[in-house]
């Protein structure tokens, strides 16, 4: 008797994605490529080279970059313990040890809530100040963090983002950059852009700045909610993010940033924003824009896009001339920006135009050709066809076994393929083979090189790109 035997049989448990995570399936993902596809074709054309980081690096690292105080690193992070490995251990001489032992020794690692630390991490590590400045890079990829989910927000999602490191802090880069990002948006008709933008001062003006938004904020304290009244201590800045209905009038008469920035900062961001007006970017100003960290210096910005309720933000960015200092490199300039690209997909796939944007994509799901063969010299043959058909890239599906021709036909109206290619024993030894299109139902016999030619030329019909010459 078997040892299971006799006991109740249990049901195998049904796995489900973890909350806040999902699968991206086909057609859907054929928008997230093209997305990425052209985020590499419209970055390369500003001199960005592409980055890929690990997902994982020391929680240090993202402490020490976003801040310990932050929500970020003090809630959200995905984190875990490393423990040396044993073969390291060996090397030491300790050859006896057990995991407990190893543990206190452990490093904390966290997954990655973001890419810019990453990135600044692999400026210093590889000596990239070396290289002609600044240096521009991007990335893309799944980043975490432990939030509530909803629509919008997940706790894997994607970002996409680059970065500006080294060389000068000059105005026409700030620019530049944000100009990027509205030609990515602009390149995939996202609809409903809205550009923010702000200066949030340096390390000579924002101090008193904040101090004086403290003193203000003092006066009318018990006006405000438990977690602006508490920010007024730890951060008065983010209360300007404040999205309390109550609190609107309120912050509504605070001093603007802008009246109280030095004469640096403030020449900056004028010419920061001529550079936006010489290039045709359309910006907003928006004094409540801040970021709340240190580091964080001059120009910040936000862009938001319809379709999205609440979190409707789909990229941030800024300047951070501090922060590979803080991480141990050099004094570097820096300036970047991150899109939520799992919004921006939402939001393209909301706005009807994109609608037909996506079906551009969607055409691509449905195969072109559907092979309906009979027999065993017909099989070969469709084999030979299919390959042939693949490189010269047309999408097609070959069943895998002998089926009826009706019952082939009806395979390929279900997966919308546009022509059934149908091959019997007749249509090899006649070396005439029949092609059936499905919108009409019209069929017509061609010879192999014929077939191939017809494909062709429809295909440059359905898409005028592809014409040659
Ligand atoms: P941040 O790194 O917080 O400045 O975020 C940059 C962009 O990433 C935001 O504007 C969002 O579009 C996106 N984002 C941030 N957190 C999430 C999340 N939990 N889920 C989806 N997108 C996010």
């Amino acid at each position: 008797m078997s040892e299971g035997a006799g006991k109740k049989e249990e049901k195998p448990r049904k796995f489900q994605a973890i909350r806040g995570t999902r699968d991206l399936l086909p057609p859907e993902t054929l928008l997230w490529n093209r997305v990425e596809q052209t985020a590499h074709e419209v970055f390369g054309t500003f001199g960005y080279g592409e980055i890929r980081v690990p997902i994982f690096e020391p929680t240090e690292l993202f402490a020490r970059a976003v801040g310990g105080e932050t929500d970020i690193v003090s809630k959200e992070m995905y984190t875990f313990s490393n423990p040396k490995s044993l073969p390291a251990m060996v090397r030491e001489g300790r050859t006896e040890g057990t995991l407990a032992e190893m543990l206190p020794e452990a490093e904390m690692i966290s997954l990655r809530p973001e890419a810019t630390a990453s990135v600044c991490r692999a400026y210093i590590e590889h000596n990239m100040q070396q290289q002609p400045q600044p240096v521009k890079l991007y990335y893309m990829g799944p980043m975490f963090r432990r939030e509530r989910p909803q629509k919008g927000r997940y706790r894997q999602f994607y970002q996409i983002g680059a970065e500006v490191l080294g060389g000068s802090d000059a105005p026409a880069i700030d620019a530049e950059v944000i100009e990027m990002v509205m030609t990515f948006f602009g390149r995939l008709e996202l609809q409903g852009v809205q550009l923010d933008i702000n200066s949030i001062g340096d390390r000579n003006c924002r101090p008193k700045y904040v101090e004086l938004l403290r003193a203000e904020l003092l006066k009318v304290k018990d006006k405000l909610g438990p977690d602006s009244q508490r920010r007024i201590e730890t951060n008065p800045l983010r209360v300007l993010d404040s999205k309390l209905e109550s609190e609107q009038a309120i912050i509504a008469k605070l001093p603007h940033i802008a009246d109280h920035l030095c004469e640096e900062c403030a020449a900056h961001y004028a010419a920061v924003k001529h550079q936006l007006e010489m290039r045709g970017v359309i910006y907003r100003e928006n004094w409540r824009l801040v970021r709340g960290l240190d580091y964080y210096m001059r120009t910040t910005f936000e862009i938001t896009a319809q379709g999205l309720g609440s979190q409707n933000a789909v990229c941030g960015g800024g300047r951070y001339d501090g922060l590979v200092e803080l991480l141990g490199g050099p004094p570097t300039k820096g300036i970047g920006f991150a899109i939520g690209e799992d919004r921006l997909i939402l939001s393209l796939q909301e706005s009807t135009s994109s609608l037909s944007a996506s079906g551009k994509g969607a055409v691509a799901t449905g195969r072109d050709v559907y092979i309906a063969w009979m027999g065993e010299r017909a099989h070969a043959t469709a084999i030979r066809a299919a390959k042939d058909l693949r490189k010269a890239g047309f999408s097609v599906e070959l069943p895998p076994v002998e089926q009826k021709f009706g019952k082939a036909l009806g395979q390929a109206d279900k997966l919308g393929a546009k022509y059934a290619l149908i091959l019997g024993d007749n249509e090899v030894s006649e070396g005439l083979w029949t092609l059936k299109t499905l919108a009409d139902g019209s069929q017509a016999k061609l010879t192999e090189p014929d077939l191939l030619n017809f494909l062709k030329r429809e295909k440059a019909k359905a898409d005028p790109s592809l014409r040659s010459g």
